[in-house]
């Protein structure tokens, strides 16, 4: 433990985001540059707890060593850190940058104290870790002989090639895309991760021996029973790519789309053109509805906003979090409180006020004469809990109803599943959600040699429980392969 008074003497503090009017002229990433005299502070929090909460169970799923590597920065030992740091994390400037951060919602001084930053220090770790040339590749000195393919390239593909290749066997990942990373590339908008940092790293697997294919669609144009009979073990990490579509009446109007056509058409545009090719959804001048809240609705929100859109608001069903925790969501569960996240600062500083309305229900979409979208019918929702069996019901509250303008609507509502394309290919079981159906841990499908990991098998989720699942299932097809495992 670096500084045991640290956390009586030092108030957390997370490094700022970029100037909210300078950012929005910009597609950069949000984030200034990290200070190195900061960190250490901030590391000096750390209580080392006995039990470290923030690192297991309802802490990070990676099991990241947090209070090793939080001494260490203290003690601007960077290098040690981030050997520490690869330990557990094969991709932690993702995480640094894009995670929720479930460890600092665990952190055993968030009990009487704000947590420590744990996030913060995991990325100027792994960013000085970079800069300072330490991170190479690492080609493994003995191949075993097995070749596996990987269906899919979002952080689950991309962490079990790493693992698996480390173990020395012949790795190839297909992507359908044209661009590797899965949601990391096409979901999650460059001001929140720069997509230099995911070509970045895909290069440095390459330099390690993986192979990469792209437009590679397993299922359509690639064979999935042929590639099953070239390798020795499969395993599938499509992501949950079917979204929650809005069946009400004028859903066919014009001007609806699904929030994954408006984020991947401009992230593509941008990286293909720096937009000038035209080959996007364009907010500008709009007034914008984005219906449905989390990760995928701040980023619709904050793209419309740098395009330039006259308004925008984001529905959500559910009433507004607390401030704080309530009763029945203690520490060290996830804190389910109200957060301002980048696009609502922007959208507060645009418009001067918070864009999201909670429980609010989308009736129909309202269309002019040539069925373009003009507006929307909303109703006001109430929820109670049943006393009997503990559900929450909804119940519209009569004369709440009301129109919105809206020229553009973006569904962000979440997404049902996986595609079943390859599954049924191959007649994989599927489980009650519509999920390839394998226990979190083994990863096997029905099919002998066929293995899930990611947000195809669990759902929908988090690019941490991608590495996770990436990692554990790795580890069970060396295991299927060789008989025990390394890894
Ligand atoms: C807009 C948005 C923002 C998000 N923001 C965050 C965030 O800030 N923090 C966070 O932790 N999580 C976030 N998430 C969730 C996170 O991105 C996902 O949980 C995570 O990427 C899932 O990883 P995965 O590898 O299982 O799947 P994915 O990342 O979905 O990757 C699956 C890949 O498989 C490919 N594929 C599918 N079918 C085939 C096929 N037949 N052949 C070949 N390739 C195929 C797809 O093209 C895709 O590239 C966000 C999600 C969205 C939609
Ligand atoms: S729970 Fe918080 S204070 Fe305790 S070791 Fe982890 S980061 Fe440090």
């Amino acid at each position: 433990m670096g500084k045991p008074t640290g956390f009586k003497e030092y108030e957390r503090k997370t490094e700022p985001y970029r100037d909210v009017e300078e950012r929005l002229a910009d597609y950069g990433e949000i984030y200034t540059p990290h200070d190195e005299a900061h960190l250490r502070i901030q590391g000096a929090r750390c209580m080392d707890c006995g039990v470290p909460f923030c690192q297991s169970d309802t802490g990070c799923p990676v099991d990241n060593l947090i209070p090793e590597w939080n001494d260490l920065v203290y003690k601007g030992r960077w290098r040690d850190a981030i050997d520490r740091l690869h330990k557990t994390n094969n991709f932690p400037e993702f995480t640094g940058r894009v995670c929720p951060s479930p460890c600092e919602g665990a952190c055993v001084l968030g009990v009487i104290e704000p947590a420590v930053t744990i996030k913060n220090i995991e990325c100027s770790i792994i960013d000085r870790a970079f800069d300072e040339g330490w991170v190479s590749a690492h080609v493994p000195g003995q191949r075993t002989g097995k070749k596996v393919a990987i269906a899919g390239s979002g952080p689950a593909g991309l962490a079990a090639a790493a693992q698996l290749n480390s173990a020395g066997h012949m790795v190839t990942v297909y992507e359908r895309a044209d661009r590797f990373g899965g949601l990391l590339m096409y979901g999650i908008p460059n001001m929140k991760l720069d997509k230099g940092i995911i070509d970045r790293r895909v290069q440095l697997l390459r330099d390690e021996g993986i192979t990469f294919i792209a437009n590679a669609d397993v299922g359509n144009n690639i064979d999935v029973k042929q590639l099953m009979a070239e390798n020795d073990a499969l395993l599938l990490a499509t992501g949950a790519t079917i979204p929650r579509d809005l069946p009400i009446d004028g859903r066919n109007s014009k001007g609806i789309y699904m929030a994954m056509e408006f984020l991947t058409a401009n992230t593509k545009s941008l990286l293909d053109s720096r937009l000038e090719d035209g080959n996007y959804i364009s907010a500008r001048d709009k007034h914008i509805v984005v219906i449905g809240g989390g990760d995928t609705g701040t980023d619709c929100i904050s793209t419309a906003l740098r395009h330039g859109c006259k308004s925008v608001v984001n529905f959500e069903l559910m009433p507004k979090p607390p401030a704080q925790r309530a009763e029945d969501n203690p520490w060290p569960a996830w804190p389910h409180i109200f957060r301002v996240d980048y696009g609502h600062q922007e959208a507060r500083l645009r418009q001067g006020e918070d864009p999201r309305a909670y429980c609010v229900l989308s009736k129909a979409f309202i269309s002019d004469a040539d069925g373009n979208v003009t507006g929307l019918e909303s109703v006001e929702v109430e929820w109670q809990c049943d006393e009997e069996t503990g559900q929450w019901k909804m119940d519209e509250v009569a004369g709440s109803e009301k129109e919105w303008k809206a020229d553009l609507v973006l569904l962000a509502m979440g997404f049902l599943g996986p595609e079943h394309i390859i599954s049924d290919a191959l007649g994989i079981e599927y489980d009650e959600r519509s999920n390839y159906k394998a226990d979190y841990g083994s990863h096997a499908t029905s099919i002998e040699g066929v293995y899930a990991a990611g947000d195809c098998r669990r759902g929908q989720s988090l690019v941490v429980w991608g590495i996770n699942e990436g990692r554990e299932s790795a580890r069970e097809i060396d295991r299927y392969l060789m008989g025990s495992t390394t890894l």
